[in-house]
């Protein structure tokens, strides 16, 4: 079951039963769905409960916890970097892991989980930069977002930002439980500096600070200064210093935890 709450006008965030997010946003003219959840609820015809206005698809990266729901839209996009991460993400291997977690949330998926086909999203063709970052501006109608390639977790992730809200959505770039230690992401230092370059980048532009965040693995809308603090927090010396922990996989895995806040980084030492 869906769960959504408007959070703005206009921008209404959504969890699927698995506990993931994603993020409607909606201008006068159109709607873009920013992910698409597990897929195993049919999410267009949740959307369509809240908009009767067309929607297009927009993907924040290519991991399955955002992408598997693509199924029932067919059409969508996404940059193309991550288009290799969509492929291994859709295939049977992940698919399986995914029904083995549905089944012990108690969570039924469609019987065609296994077996349904994926159309391959179109590429995001960025038009300008923002600083040093590509970017491309949707016009939905009164709502303008500034879709910007900011690599990180993923090389091909992508973060919004709507300036008339002063809001960044930052899709698994940025979370209170940030991971940068997939065999994808970028060095943590590389991911630190670009999420404070942007930050500084989005500020100077509109001359103005970023007041609200949404990020893809929480319900509710986080303050800036939040997301600010954590990158501070992560500093050389705590990088330097943090303890290992076994994720499971043979990747050199540290954490830095900030209590109480209960702030998380995950990071791959090793890649440097
Ligand atoms: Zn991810």
């Amino acid at each position: 079951m869906f769960r959504a709450k408007k959070v703005f006008p206009g921008v209404t965030h959504i969890s699927d039963a698995m506990g993931v997010s994603m993020t409607l946003i909606e201008g006068t003219e159109r709607a873009i769905l920013f992910d698409t959840g597990y897929g195993t609820e049919n999410v267009k015809d949740f959307v369509q409960t809240l908009t009767g206005k067309p929607v297009s698809v927009l993907l924040s990266h290519g991991h399955h916890d955002h992408i598997l729901g693509v199924r029932w839209f067919g059409k969508s996009s996404m940059c193309s970097e991550d288009l290799d991460e969509f492929r291994l993400r859709t295939g049977s291997l992940q698919r399986t892991k995914v029904a083995k977690q549905a089944e012990q949330k108690c969570v039924p998926i469609p019987e065609d989980f296994m077996s349904v086909i994926f159309t391959e999203p179109e590429a995001i063709i960025f038009e300008d930069f923002s600083g040093r970052f590509e970017q491309k501006t949707e016009d939905l109608g009164q709502m303008h977002i500034q879709v910007i390639h900011v690599p990180g977790h993923t090389p091909g992730s992508i973060v919004l930002y709507l300036k008339e809200l002063r809001l960044l959505l930052t899709g698994d770039d940025w979370n209170p439980c940030t991971w940068i230690w997939f065999p994808s992401s970028l060095p943590v230092h590389r991911w630190r500096e670009n999420m404070k370059e942007l930050i500084h980048t989005l500020e100077k532009e509109h001359g103005q600070e970023i007041l609200y965040v949404l990020c893809s693995h929480q319900p509710k809308v986080r303050d800036a200064k939040e997301l600010k603090a954590f990158l501070e927090y992560m500093d050389d010396e705590r990088l330097e210093s943090a303890p290992a922990v076994d994720m499971g996989v043979p990747i050199e895995t540290h954490e830095i935890r900030k209590e109480p806040e209960g702030w998380t980084l995950l990071f791959d030492k090793g890649k440097k």
